[in-house]
């Protein structure tokens, strides 16, 4: 069987890493060539999307924003997993956050708007709030907060937006599952994350449920899901409220790489070849710290490295400015030391100047 991928970016590349040993040849088809196309069987590139999806038995993604051809001809073709419907309800905010009302699930207060003007003028009513960009914004990009107790004028880009109530959380949390085409469900442990300016900065592993599980069931069910889906949760008094999801492999899920019995990216693969799932146990506390618009050299991957218990992986992308490049995956023996390594970690990779890196 053959496997195409859309995308090959670094999900993709540990797709391939992990599931190569179940003996599948990986396709992958993208815009601009990123880390798997080294470690595919086969790589298509624009121009070529019809011989892509021919050529494989089923296709699969590993980001939503990918060529929009190749998921047509995939879907077309009957080959599309998961299916288009959740690719669909990620590639427009507002597509998702109606589809999440409507099911009734537990989200932050939102209005449509068609204009900067009245994405604005809508704002005023929730006091503190979030303008995100209905469409191209993912890890931040196009999100704009406002905030009319400390300013009486904002400027934004003319664009369509959700006008989103801000939540004062007390973290933020993600649960990630699997589900196969019989409707069978298991679950990754919930992780605690960090976001700094939008992007994932750490997560760690294991953290309460808070009922986070079941939400992300009745998602997968409401939309026959078949893959692993992440969904992203910020969690008040101890109440989840669904961010968003992300019909694909997700970076809070890069620790089950060390710490669980199975793999995100190899459930992936088992889940949409029609493989048996693995119930995952986690062996370990686990996390991961990203290294977001920063260079490795020789000297910061020593340090990275001697704290004991990571394991370093490092995309090979072209370093740019609040760009995911790599990640750190650590393990420990207690949710304490966990916190500690994580802690260090973070200090070696960005010392006291954060935000010159995002
Ligand atoms: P998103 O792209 O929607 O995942 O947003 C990126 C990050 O912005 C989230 O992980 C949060 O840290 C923050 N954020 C987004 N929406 C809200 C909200 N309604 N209230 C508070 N923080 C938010």
């Amino acid at each position: 069987m053959r496997i195409g991928i859309l995308g090959s970016g670094q999900l993709g590349f540990m797709m391939i890493l992990e599931s190569r040993n179940l003996g599948y040849e990986f396709a992958t088809f993208d815009i601009q060539p990123g880390p798997s196309r080294a470690i595919s069987d086969a790589y298509f590139g624009p121009g070529s999307e019809k011989d892509f999806v021919d050529s494989c038995d089923i296709v699969t993604f590993e980001f939503e924003h990918v060529s929009e051809t190749a998921l047509m001809l995939a879907n077309q073709e009957e080959k599309l997993v998961p299916g288009i419907r959740s690719v669909d309800l990620k590639r427009d905010r507002l597509r998702e956050k109606t589809f999440l009302r409507e099911g009734e699930f537990p989200i932050a207060d939102f209005e449509p708007a068609y204009s900067a003007e009245e994405a604005l003028r809508k704002s005023r009513r929730f006091g503190r709030s979030i303008l995100k960009m209905t469409t191209g914004g993912y890890d931040g990009k196009g999100q704009f907060r406002v905030d009319w107790g400390k300013s009486s004028s904002y400027e934004v880009p003319d664009a369509s937006y959700v006008v989103e109530e801000l939540v004062d959380f007390d973290h933020e949390a993600s649960l990630i599952l699997a589900r196969d085409s019989s409707g069978k469900k298991v679950s990754f442990e919930p992780a605690i994350n960090v976001n700094h300016r939008g992007i994932l900065l750490t997560s760690s592993t294991p953290a309460k449920d808070h009922g986070m599980g079941q939400i992300a069931g009745k998602l997968a069910d409401r939309l026959d899901y078949r893959g692993v889906l992440a969904v992203e949760f910020f969690v008040k008094d101890g109440v989840p409220i669904v961010n968003e999801f992300a019909p694909r492999v997700h970076n809070s899920g890069h620790h089950t790489l060390h710490g669980s019995s199975v793999s995100q990216f190899e459930q992936h693969i088992r889940a949409i070849a029609g493989l048996p799932l693995i119930k995952p146990k986690l062996f370990q506390p686990s996390g991961i710290v990203n290294i977001i618009g920063r260079e490795m050299n020789d000297h910061l991957r020593r340090k990275i490295l001697s704290v004991e218990g990571t394991r370093l992986y490092w995309y090979g992308k072209e370093p740019r400015r609040a760009r995911k490049l790599g990640h750190v995956n650590i393990i420990a023996d207690t949710g304490e030391e966990l916190e500690k390594k994580i802690g260090a970690v973070k200090d070696i990779i960005y010392g006291k100047n954060i935000d010159d890196y995002f």
